[in-house]
Formats: C-alpha cells, structure tokens, sequence
C-alpha cells in the first residue's frame, strides 16, 4: 500500500494520527461509521472512533461466512483426546449463533458479564464469540487458575452466567474444571446465576447444583435453528474483561472496547502479521491469555484466516507435533513464546526436520525476553524469519515488533526491533526526561493509547491512571513498568520489570499474590516470594517463611512436610502455575529499619549474585540464614 519505508509509515501513524487511523478503520466493517476518529477531551483517557457502530462478531465472522462459507475458520486439535474437527465459516457462524441463542434463554443481556473457564476446545470459541455477537462481555480465566483466583475474578466482573465444562486434559490426564467452579462459586460472595456445561464426558458423574448448572448439548439441541442478528454496539463499549496480574495482591481486570480493538486487530494482521483471507494461523497459547484472545480467537478470524485452537503439549506425542500440525493444515503464520523454543530445544532436532514446513512465512515469539541463543537456534532451524516481538496484556497487540508487512528490515538477534506505527514509544530516564541510545530506561508511550489497549481498569477509573499514568507528572506517560534500552540503529531490548511481578514460562504472575497465598497457609507468619532466574521458564517463584511456630521446622522431615503442604495451598488457591520451586524457611526476613522488604537483595542471593546496598538492613544475620537455606 505504502511504498514509504516504516519509519515514514511509523511517522504518519504519530503525526497524522487521526488520517492514519481512519485508513486503518476501513479494514473493518461498521454499521454506521465514526463521527470522530480520536477523542482525547479527557486525557488518559481516549475513545477510538466514536459514534462508530460495530462488532466484533460479525467482523471474525458473519462478513467471511456470507462471501467464503466453506473456507476454513476453526480447526480444532485436541492430542489429548484424539480429536480434530474443521468448522468452515458458515458452520462456526451458526454454532455461535446457536451458543447466543442460549445466552439469551438464560436471560443474558447487553452489558452483562460472562465468566468463561474452559479447556482449549471449540465451545470455548463459539462462548467467547457469541458474547461478542449480542454484546455480552466475556472474562475468560485460564484454565490453570484454581478456585481461589476464578473466586475474585468472579467477584470482580460479578458475572450473570458461567461457562465452563467437566474437565480439560493435559499430557494425557483429565483436570477437573467443574469442581472448581463449585468450589470457586463458595467461595464468592456474588456468583453467578447460572453454570452452563459442556460436558465432554471426561468427569464422569461430577456432581449438579440444581437449578443453577444447565447443559449445553440439550440447550444447544433446542437453539439448533437459531438465528441471532449481531447488535450493534458503540465503538467504544466493552468486548470484554481479561484480568492481569500486578503489584498489588488483587488482579486488575483489564477493559477493551469493541471498535478500536477490531480496528487495531484488522491492522496488525496486515502489518505486522502478514495473515490473510484463506491462510491458516497457530498460535501455541491459550484463551486464558491476551494472545488467545486476539491471536487465537478474533485476529486471524478477523483477517479471513484459518485459526488452530490446539489443545496439547507441545511434547506429545512427540515433540514434532507442531510441525506436524504445520504440515497437514498448511500453517503460515506461527505465533509461540521463547519458553516453547528453550523446550525444543532440549529435544531431537530431527523432529523440525521430519515435517514439510514449506507453508510458514514466519514464526512470532512473544510474552517473556528471547535470549540471543534460542532467537538464533529456532532462526537456523526453521529458515524462516523469527519475529520478537514485544506487548502486554494491556496493549493487546504488539508495542514493538518489525512491521514485515511494511518493511522487510533486518533482524537483530534479541531484539524485538522498534515501536510499532500508533505508539509513540519512548525510554525514559527516573526524572521523566528521554534516555539517549544505549542508555537503560523506563519503556513508557506518550498518550494517547492506540487503539486496541485497554480503556480502563473494570470498575476502577482511578487506578488505572494511578497504576499507568502517574510515573511522572511531565510529561504524563503510560508506564509499562518494564525497562529498556535502544541502541544508536533505533533497536530496542527489554531488560525485565521493575515491579513485583515476575514472567513464568511467558505468564504473568505477581509474587505480592503468591505470598498471599502462602500466607494463608495456618503455619505461616510472614513471606517474601521472589522470581529467580530459570534456564527453561525465564522465572519461577521461590518463597522465603517465616513460620510461627519454630517447633514446626525443627527437623528436616517437618521442613519437608510443610514444604510440601505450603505447595499444596498454593496449588488450591491460585492454581499450580503459581507453585513456588522452594519454600525455604528461616526466622527473619531481610528488611529495611523503615520496614521495607529487601526484595531484590533476596532475589539477588537466590540468583546467586551480589545483594547489593545493604546500608539500610536491619538485621543482617537474616541474609546469612537465606545463604544457608540457598546452600542447604
Ligand atoms: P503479559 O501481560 O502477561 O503478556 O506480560 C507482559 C510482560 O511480559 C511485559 O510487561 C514484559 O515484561 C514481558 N514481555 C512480553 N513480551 C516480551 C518480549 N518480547 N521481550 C521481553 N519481555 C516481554
């Protein structure tokens, strides 16, 4: 389109923003089109296209059904059940249908949240889509998160309806969803009305709440005919929820709209994904995260393509089941996280060798930092470009990536390259003024957001410009509270958070949750949890206790048992991706005289490096005990 290299194009995005966006709005359907482009009255605040009048249905959906019907939308593969099923356009059009058909028989109406907890499987799309259709928002919550975390994202979004299902599978063995949700919906004090079931049959006999828990296939069998026209929504009312981990203990339920994030979708496929009408995209992650929702689900849909929805590991059957995947439904684009490469790398390399991989353009990796090593491994490997790229839960699509669709421009191993066109992304110094090149700062976009990015925190206008907006007072920036740097060619690195919360395996955790947890446990006085350096993960958590009662770890056995037992609690309350590696106990933790907990020199030891100042510590004998913990 542009014959302008990407900085021109990167230029206009910024300068001429209300121009550029307006082009972009074209890739998208509207039922009646914006009456402004940008509305920034009421900074950090923006609404995008307003007036507008979309949806994000009929975009993934309905536009493609009515000129492709039996192109491929959905494939769905579960290798842990042996399962795989294509839905064409026009058939994953009426399956959602039938899903919005039940929703309104349940009495789910505009504005209404919709809990969705689900394994990997088909339904867990039509659910997700057909919320989108009539204008319900969804919250979807991974399927890995236990009772204790589905209980305050109920809490939070206050949802009318509940989907989910008996159970998921994973490597081979069924894990039990239903139950959770029982547990999870005693445990909150506003649950929803009504469980809607997809029961896979792999939980047989899970217990029913009466007149609360429906099931879908008889309810679907009733809607089988169903026509639900899309409502139209305003451009800026909610899609949905997706709550994210922060420093503090609660998660902030992430808002997105609906005109603006189509919009921003439709574009990146073009501009920075390559994914067109016709093509197939797999991405390896799950509905529970950003990438799912708009890589798995509405941005491939959205640009025409063949979405995969896998359900698997990616080592069984064995570990060239991806590249298998890749073969039979002809893959173009790909979209991993650097976790999965450290994985495959541990393996055979003859398994990227087995499979005919000629369709695939490129390879996305995103969630966590790409070490040089892995970049350059999976490079050599595949032969094909791999593409860093650099986001969050918040943004919703990539804040720093190379624009292959714009420009070719070469890779740098390790780098996820330059700000992408609409965020003016900057590095910025502890006083708010710019870093020069190679200097190592705060990566911060000026306002407004593009498109896409979250309007707010659900419910919490207040904090989300008191946890965004409010690094410095001049300029007013939005902080992604990680550190980087930007080398002289205009590259950019991302050297790791400066809060609390910590990346396991491209998920996001905050430690102030895991220590509330372990907190719960009855033993337990006092914790510091901390992310330590993993070769295959990136991080994992590892906590410090103090216990209450010293006879309680006096022997190695009862350290071990209630080690063993402080697991377990997290396990139940936030769900085993939260497990600490270790829970070392000793009877003080390093603190400053004011009270401040010396995390970074604890995580500094548990790193095996240097704690750094200590001149403000109290008690300096608790950083020896956490040296004989480590070495013992
Ligand atoms: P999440 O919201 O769970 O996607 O986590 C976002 C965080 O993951 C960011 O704030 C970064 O710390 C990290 N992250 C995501 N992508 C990258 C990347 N390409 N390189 C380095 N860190 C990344």
């Amino acid at each position: 389109m542009h014959m302008s290299s990407y900085k021109e194009f990167h230029r206009r995005s910024i300068e001429d923003r209300d121009g550029f966006w307006a082009e972009q709005a074209r890739l998208v359907d509207w039922h009646k089109p914006a009456e402004q482009v940008c509305d920034f009255s009421h900074p950090p605040f923006v609404k995008w296209f307003k007036g507008g009048e979309t949806n994000l249905c009929h975009n993934a959906v309905d536009r493609h059904a009515a000129k492709r019907p039996d192109d491929r939308a959905l494939i769905y593969i579960s290798t842990e059940t042996n399962e795989e099923k294509v839905y064409s356009f026009a058939e994953l059009q009426r399956e959602v249908e039938r899903m919005a058909a039940i929703y309104q028989d349940l009495g789910v109406q505009r504005g209404d949240r919709v809990l969705i907890y689900m394994p990997m499987i088909a339904e867990a799309a039509f659910a997700m889509l057909a919320c989108a259709r009539i204008g319900a928002i969804h919250s979807v919550v991974f399927g890995g998160f236990a009772a204790g975390s589905l209980a305050t994202r109920i809490d939070d979004a206050k949802p009318v309806l509940m989907v989910s299902s008996d159970a998921g599978m994973r490597n081979g063995r069924p894990v039990p969803y239903k139950h959770l949700v029982d547990e999870a919906c005693k445990l909150a004090e506003f649950p929803p009305a009504k469980v809607l079931l997809v029961d896979r049959g792999l939980d047989k006999g899970f217990p029913r709440v009466e007149g609360r828990d429906v099931d879908y296939a008889t309810l679907r069998a009733k809607h089988i005919d169903a026509r639900v026209p899309v409502t139209w929504l305003e451009s800026s009312e909610p899609s949905y929820i997706l709550y994210t981990s922060g420093t503090t203990g609660k998660p902030k339920g992430v808002q997105r709209d609906t005109g603006g994030y189509t919009v921003a979708l439709a574009a990146s496929m073009q501009h920075i994904f390559t994914g067109f009408a016709g093509e197939t995209m797999f991405s390896t992650s799950d509905i529970g995260w950003v990438v799912g929702h708009s890589y798995i689900v509405y941005g491939p849909l959205i640009a025409g393509m063949a979405t995969v929805m896998y359900e698997g590991t990616p080592l069984r059957p064995d570990a060239g089941i991806w590249w298998q995947i890749v073969e039979k439904h002809k893959v173009n684009v790909m979209f991993s996280a650097p976790t999965a490469v450290r994985v495959l790398k541990k393996q055979d390399p003859a398994f990227l060798k087995k499979y005919d991989l000629s369709s695939l353009k490129h390879l996305f990796l995103a969630g966590e930092p790409l070490d040089e090593t892995s970049h350059k491994w999976i490079m050599d490997e595949l032969n094909i470009p791999v593409i860093d790229n650099y986001w969050q839960t918040e943004t919703g699509w990539p804040m720093l990536a190379i624009c292959r669709g714009v420009e070719q421009s070469r890779i740098k191993l390790g780098s996820p390259a330059f700000p992408v066109y609409g965020y003016d992304l900057r590095i910025f110094r502890e006083d708010g003024t710019e870093c020069g090149p190679d200097e190592k700062g705060i990566v911060g976009i000026l306002p407004p957001l593009p498109p896409g990015c979250l309007s707010t925190v659900w419910g919490q206008d207040e904090r989300f410009v008191s946890t965004y907006f409010s690094l410095f007072q001049d300029p007013v920036v939005y902080s992604s509270s990680d550190w980087g740097i930007k080398d002289a060619d205009g590259y950019h690195t991302i050297l790791g958070r400066m809060d609390d919360v910590i990346n396991v395996a491209g998920h996001r955790l905050g430690t102030r949750e895991i220590e509330e947890a372990v907190q719960a446990h009855s033993a337990i006085a006092e914790v510091a949890v901390v992310g330590v350096a993993d070769e295959v993960k990136g991080q994992m958590p590892m906590a410090f206790a103090v216990v209450k009662n010293a006879a309680d770890v006096d022997t190695a056995e009862k350290r071990a048992a209630l080690e063993k037992d402080v697991m377990k609690t997290v396990d139940n309350l936030l769900g085993a991706i939260a497990r600490p590696s270790r829970v070392h106990f000793i009877t003080g933790l390093p603190k400053t005289r004011s009270g401040k907990m010396l995390r970074r020199s604890i995580q500094a030891l548990a790193e095996g490096r240097d704690p750094g100042d200590l001149t403000t510590i109290d008690d300096p004998s608790t950083l020896e005990q956490i040296k004989a913990a480590l070495a013992g």
